[in-house]
């Protein structure tokens, strides 16, 4: 059994761009990446590896034909076509926009492949939790969630999901939420105005699936302290009691408080604690993805402390040298790798709200009961 952590990357996708006015900036996984590298966190015995393009047959486990068709020929002629979501001011027409998709994909299906080794494997590419089977959406075009954990559904292996992204994990939850094979966790911002719209507390799965699709829904400005007793109710519990071949997280980081598109107020210190904590507790096989993060070098400070935390080694408080120069550029103002203070929320203080959402969903999901 192999054990070496993996990071799947390619410096490809630091070559498509969504255009210059869109929030998500493919620029950030090769900062991450640069990060990465400089302090060490790739070094023997971390593995490197590039994703390569899903093939049709991948895609149409999840997706329809009509879609995939259309996506391909949307990228070739550089049309839009908005009745499958595509050449919105979301879900631009850009060139290479298949091709892309498709490395996407093909990365977190090898990277699923590769934890089942036993290993640790993060793909910051992964994530794209709002692709629908027959359109994209919210800046997803291929849901490489939705389509890995059907393969391991199919193979008949259980999967705890958490997707710590600010926004709700729609299409992942619609497309398991009959399943109790596939157990859904998912915190994120929830109220008016916020995208997508789902992700109620109510929402607990049907059928097989009651009691595994678990929402926190988060009022605007939560803090690491009310984040991070929710997560002590819920995960290590749900770990415990439920016992999945492989845990599958989703490390949006758009929930930090100087995110430009949502409101929730994190610091890189629940990042890193949550991170932390389950590398402690977990020592089975481990998929991470991307997801989610539109402040360039906050996605890259927290994504390398949690790799960090993935791999089990610390990193030295302030950033590398030429790491900060370009930060510095991109409108840094600090040489440190977290936030200063470095949490956000007063000790114990956690809002009664948060404490009845939780206690609802620990009475929602019948192996915790
Ligand atoms: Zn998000």
């Amino acid at each position: 059994m192999k054990t070496a952590p993996l990071l799947i990357y390619t410096s490809q996708y630091a070559q498509f761009d969504y255009g210059r006015d869109h929030p998500l900036r493919l620029y950030r996984l090769g900062l991450a990446y640069e990060l990465m590298e400089e302090l060490g966190l790739l070094s023997p015995p971390v593995e490197v590896e590039e994703p390569y393009e899903a093939s049709e047959e991948i895609l149409l486990t999840f997706h329809e034909p009509t879609y995939v068709r259309i996506l391909e020929r949307a990228d070739r002629e550089g049309l839009a076509y908005p009745e499958y979501g595509l050449g919105t001011q979301d879900n631009p027409v850009f060139p290479g926009m298949f091709r892309f998709s498709r490395l996407v994909v093909g990365g977190t299906w090898e990277g699923i492949h590769r934890a089942l080794e036993g290993r640790r494997v993060f793909h910051m590419g992964g994530g794209m939790h709002h692709a629908r089977p027959e359109r994209a959406e919210g800046f997803c075009y291929l849901n490489d969630i939705a389509i890995a954990l059907r393969e391991l559904e199919r193979r008949g292996l259980k999967t705890l999901y958490f997707d710590l992204d600010a926004h709700h994990c729609d299409a992942v939850q619609d497309a398991f939420y009959i399943s109790s094979r596939v157990l859904v966790v998912s915190f994120h911002q929830y109220g008016e105005g916020t995208y997508p719209g789902t992700g109620a507390l109510q929402e607990t799965g049907e059928a097989d699936g009651e009691g595994y699709n678990l929402n926190l829904p988060l009022d605007r400005y939560t803090e690491d302290e009310a984040l991070w007793w929710a997560y002590q109710e819920l995960i290590p519990p749900l770990l415990e009691a439920f016992e999945p071949d492989i845990l599958f997280t989703q490390w949006g980081v758009d929930g930090h408080k100087d995110d430009p598109l949502t409101a929730l107020f994190l610091s890189t210190g629940i990042y890193e604690r949550i991170a932390r904590d389950l590398a402690s507790r977990w020592h089975g096989p481990w998929m991470a993805v991307g997801g989610g993060g539109y402040d360039l070098v906050n996605v890259a400070r927290i994504w390398g402390l949690m790799w960090s935390a993935m791999i089990g080694r610390e990193v030295p408080e302030e950033l590398p040298e030429r790491f900060l120069r370009i930060a510095i550029m991109e409108g840094y103002d600090g040489p440190l790798i977290r936030d200063l203070p470095e949490w956000t929320g007063t000790p114990g203080h956690v809002p009664p709200e948060v404490k009845q959402r939780v206690e609802f969903l620990l009475r929602a999901c019948p192996i915790l009961c």
